[in-house]
């Protein structure tokens, strides 16, 4: 059994007339889903950038209709989850669909947009995408500013409403001001600084962090954030797992794919089907109980709505 932490299937279904049942363009559709190992998928609203500031809130409830209308709401077998009990109660036959935000630029400054976007099912905000936003500066900003006083206001209706605050593609400063005020803090797709230097990949000041808050960590399978090399394996999602692992990471530890998010791949990691043979290989390097809290567990135990 798989939790993926996150993928961007909801950007391309918004963006381009393809349907979630079968589209061949999709990492994540219904008909592969259904024959993979993936029990819950996170979906990621994402705004992209070149939306207009004024019509991105409204593109944010756009996708949230069509996470409803064309991923949930079709398919006896799939599940809105809002809670751990949720989870939980899925049958043998279901799939869970979760609803995610990928930065608060949709937001603007306006906390109404964001309780909004709560109540319509959002569990786990990112608070930032590269740039900067009214919350804080993304990792892409050379200001490098960390959280603003709307932001911790948001961290507060988050910490209240026992939401996940997601700091992939936050900046450094920005991370530990997090770490600080949010109860729940999760890096639902990020890897380690110890094989490739992506700016996004997190050190072990921030591995340690996550560990003392109790947070939630999900590998990714972006080439970029997995080496510094031109090609990609499993091996490499391994080496980021095993490395978290050795930090002491075994109960924060979770898989977050960024499927429909990359248009580059990992050789033999191409979409949900592709699970089974990465959680095959890491039988070589892992004991069942490792794979079982980062397949799955990990982002059970953690999930704070019960
Ligand atoms: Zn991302």
């Amino acid at each position: 059994m798989i939790i993926d932490g996150h993928c961007d299937a909801l950007l391309k279904l918004w963006s381009k007339n393809i349907s979630f049942q079968s589209s061949s363009e999709l990492q994540v559709n219904y008909e592969k889903w259904k024959a993979s190992s993936v029990k819950i998928q996170c979906f990621a609203i994402f705004v992209p950038e070149d939306v207009p500031e004024e019509a991105q809130f409204k593109v944010a409830l756009e996708m949230v209709d069509i996470f409803f209308k064309q991923i949930v709401e079709p398919y006896e077998d799939v599940k809105f989850i809002s809670s751990k009990k949720d989870m939980l109660s899925l049958k043998e036959n279901e799939k869970g669909a979760i609803l995610t935000l990928e930065g608060c630029h949709p937001i603007g400054s306006d906390l109404y947009k964001l309780k909004t976007l709560i109540r319509l099912g959002v569990r786990s905000v990112g608070l930032t995408w590269n740039q900067a936003n009214a919350v804080c500066d993304g990792i892409g900003e050379k200001r490098g500013a960390g959280l603003s006083t709307f932001g911790e206001e948001v961290i507060d209706l988050l910490n209240q409403e026992k939401i996940w605050t997601d700091v992939s593609h936050l900046s450094y400063q920005g991370f530990f001001d997090v770490m600080k005020i949010a109860k729940y803090p999760i890096a639902s797709h990020s890897n380690t600084i110890a094989f490739s230097s992506h700016q996004r990949n997190l050190d072990d000041k921030q591995i340690q962090a996550m560990i003392d808050k109790d947070g939630w960590i999900g590998v990714t399978f972006v080439p970029p954030f997995l080496n510094d090399q031109d090609s990609t394996s499993v091996k490499d999602v391994i080496n980021h797992l095993d490395y978290y692992l050795k930090k002491g990471a075994e109960d924060c530890l979770g898989l977050g794919s960024d499927f429909d998010g990359t248009i580059r791949f990992v050789e033999g990691l191409y979409d949900q089907l592709d699970y089974d043979s990465l959680i095959n290989e890491c039988r070589n390097y892992f004991s069942s109980e490792e794979i079982q809290k980062f397949s799955y567990l990990n982002f059970i135990n953690k999930f704070p709505r019960v």
